[in-house]
Parts: C-alpha cells; sequence; structure tokens
C-alpha cells in the first residue's frame, strides 16, 4: 500500500481505483463505470475469478459471507450483514456468496459449514468464524480485526461497554 493511497475494487466493474485515504469515507465514483465504490451493503460475488481479484487487489480486507439457500442459520447471518455494511465500509470490502453454487472454490477456500465469514487482507485469511450470529456479535468479532489492518481505530462503538457472548469459533 503506498502511503496516503489506497487501492479499491469496484465493486461493480472490478476496476482498480486508487484512491487518498483521506477520502476513503468520500471515495469518488469509479473511474470505468463511475459506479459507488462503496455502497453500504456486500457486494454480491458469483464466481471465483471475481472473488481473486478482489482479495488480491483490495488493499483493505475483504470480509466474506459464504452463505447457501437450505441453511436458515444463512438467511438470518446474511441479513446482519446487510446491516454491518454501513458500519464496516470504507474500512473493509463486504461480499457474499453463494457457497452451494460454487462446490469447488468452496472446497479451495475449506468452507465446511454455512454461514462461515472469512476475513483476508491480500490474499492471507485473517480470520474466520460460522454460525448463528446476531449483529453486535458479528461488529464485535469484525471490527477489531479490520481496525488492526487499518492500524488505527476507524470504527465507531457499536457496543458501547456490553460484550455480547462469542459466536461459535469453527
Ligand atoms: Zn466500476
Amino acid at each position: 500500500m503506498l502511503e496516503g493511497v489506497v487501492q479499491i475494487v469496484c465493486p461493480h466493474c472490478d476496476r482498480d481505483n486508487r484512491i487518498p485515504r483521506a477520502l476513503l469515507r468520500q471515495a469518488p465514483p469509479c473511474v470505468a463505470c463511475r459506479g459507488e465504490l462503496f455502497q453500504g451493503r456486500p457486494a454480491p460475488i458469483e464466481d471465483e475469478r471475481r472473488f481473486d481479484k478482489h482479495v488480491r487487489h483490495s488493499d483493505i480486507p475483504v470480509l466474506a459471507l459464504f452463505h447457501a439457500a437450505w441453511s436458515s442459520d444463512s438467511n438470518a447471518v446474511r441479513a446482519v450483514f446487510e446491516q454491518a455494511g454501513p458500519r464496516l465500509e470504507p474500512y473493509a470490502r463486504l461480499v457474499s456468496v453463494d457457497g452451494a453454487a460454487l462446490p469447488d472454490f468452496i472446497e479451495r477456500l475449506k468452507v465446511v459449514r454455512y454461514p462461515t465469514l472469512l476475513l483476508l487482507h491480500h490474499e492471507r485469511e485473517l480470520a474466520r468464524v460460522s454460525g448463528a450470529m446476531n449483529l453486535a456479535q458479528l461488529l464485535s468479532w469484525a471490527g477489531p480485526l479490520i481496525a488492526g489492518v487499518a492500524g488505527r481505530s476507524p470504527l465507531p462503538s457499536p457496543m458501547g461497554h456490553h460484550r455480547p457472548g462469542s459466536p461459535r469459533r469453527g
């Protein structure tokens, strides 16, 4: 990462965008498609190539939710993940992946349960967690990890002093 410049991959057309860190919160539109670089919600990713591009080219960590339609916990966490978007962007890129549609990809990433959240930065897996969780649990798990990548604490404190129970690790 160049000092003061952050590479962001467009969630619409996957073009690399380099923007000054100071403008991250008010990111200009994509240089290629003019779409919003941050929409406050997860971007659906439906193929492995796109996923890899985001993970390799993004200077911000990628938080990926792997879900399956038959998993009721998946559906609940998908809703929570949507709510987490405005809290975690622009310090992370949130993407959601229908794992059932991509069996080879899921095997490569060793996702064995749904839902699974995977946090990656420059292709390195930082953390993963599986199972049901509410918004406070998701933010208390992901927030410090994402803040650690940013090297400071970019996130507002959504939970106050209350520490919810940890979701199941897996
Ligand atoms: Zn674009």
